[in-house]
């Protein structure tokens, strides 16, 4: 087949494929327990749901400027200054089909062949795929000292003078730890110095458990939006539980902005105006479901928490905030991809593989569900894993018994 050997070499996306595997085996009729998704429950907020059927139904559905609505942008200057006390200007937004597409358009617009972006891992599936989609280089930092948060010494040692970015992603996907704020300050204070752009994927810094705070890079840089290094990515899918609706965004210094519009504009216009009417609904909405659905998961994560604690040999970091946790598995194999396919095969239970990651041993665990698919979904890893789990289990209507331990 004639495809160029960049596209070939990307790799699918791991958790869109898990979401098609569990839903294919859900339609068949399986009692599938999904603990890979990365999408909450909840039903999109009144306000989003009444703005964009206002615009439906006017008929007026047509092209929009290429950076967003303007009353979105408003919306969104209005959010960045309460939320990061910033007050930037509609030229240093752009909304984009998501967080993703903000990330991507970033990578693509900073990037020359072969300059390389600092990831974190463990990180998000998506960055080191991106990154090479835009000919550039990935250099993957990991924790030495065996946590999930980096530190800046391990980040200097790959600092070259082909460094262009770094990623960080915290409340982070796919740990749910939350970086200290001390690196916080360190690493902004690094990139404004050597002129690195750090590139902060906020996209879950609401969604943060006991009393924290998610630390806000601008906090520490005293140069104006037009010269600081800091870029923010930020968007409606985790915020609001409202991934479907495809609303992302990115405050940047107005040149970058403007060649993203340029990029945007030759490869989607732009996102649907009905969308961004949700989102703008939902911004400008009540925000009592940002509440109730952090309080939600964070319940969820005391749950999950309580669960792993008591599985013989396997190793949790609480997490801070997302709705992910990464727990450690090593004690019963270093290899995630196939005990992923093993808990599939044999429990119907979807787990992320921490492969994916950048975490080999470790298994990405979403509690965005319900508690009753949490509880579940940790009995059966149990049967499948532990010999001091009993030896039979109800899945859906059979029972069945372990043979094999
Ligand atoms: N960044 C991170 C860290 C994510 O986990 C996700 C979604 N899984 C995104 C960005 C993309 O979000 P969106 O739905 O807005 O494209």
């Amino acid at each position: 087949m004639n495809v160029s050997q960049l596209a070939r070499s990307i790799a699918e996306s791991p958790t869109l494929k898990l979401n098609e595997e569990a839903r294919l085996l859900k339609e068949k009729g399986e009692a599938v327990i999904h603990l890979g998704a990365g999408e909450p429950k909840n039903k999109a907020p009144i306000n989003a749901i009444l703005s964009s059927s206002a615009k439906l139904t006017t008929g007026d559905v047509k092209y929009t400027p290429t950076d967003g609505i303007p009353s979105l942008k408003k919306a969104i200057i209005r959010y960045t200054e309460e939320n990061y006390d910033r007050l930037v200007a509609p030229e240093n937004i752009i909304v984009s089909a998501g967080a993703k597409q903000s990330v991507f358009n970033l990578l693509y617009s900073i990037l020359n062949p072969q300059e390389e972006v600092i990831i974190l891992a463990p990180y998000w599936v998506s960055y080191p795929e991106m990154v090479r989609m835009c000919y550039g280089v990935p250099v993957i930092v990991t924790p030495e000292d065996g946590t999930f948060h980096p530190r800046m010494e391990d980040i200097k040692k790959v600092v070259s003078s082909y460094t262009r970015a770094i990623i960080v992603n915290s409340p982070n996907n796919p740990s749910g730890v939350v970086y200290k704020e001390s690196f916080i300050q360190e690493i902004v204070d690094f990139c404004e110095t050597k002129g690195i752009y750090l590139i902060m994927d906020d996209i879950y810094h609401k969604l943060i458990f006991d009393g924290r705070k998610t630390p806000n890079a601008y906090a520490y840089t005293n140069k104006n939006i037009e010269d600081t290094r800091v870029i923010l990515v930020n968007g409606i899918s985790k915020l609001y539980g409202m991934t479907g609706f495809r609303i992302g965004w990115s405050v940047a210094n107005r040149k970058l902005t403007q060649i993203m519009i340029n990029v945007q504009g030759q490869m989607t216009t732009t996102t649907s105006v009905i969308l961004q009417a949700a989102a703008e609904g939902a911004l400008m909405g009540l925000q009592s479901i940002v509440e109730q659905l952090r309080l939600q998961m964070e319940n969820n994560r005391n749950v999950m928490v309580q669960e792993l604690t008591s599985f013989n040999g396997v190793h949790i970091t609480p997490p801070d905030g997302t709705f992910y946790c990464l727990p450690d598995f090593r004690a019963y194999t270093k290899n995630s991809v196939e005990l992923s396919n093993t808990l599939l095969k044999k429990a119907l239970v979807v787990t992320v593989p921490g492969k994916e990651f950048g975490m080999e041993g470790h298994l990405r665990l979403s509690f965005c569900g319900s508690i009753k698919d949490i509880k579940q979904g940790i009995e059966r890893i149990k049967w499948v894993l532990d010999p001091c789990s009993p030896n039979e289990i109800y899945i859906g209507e059979r029972k069945l018994v372990r043979d094999w331990l």
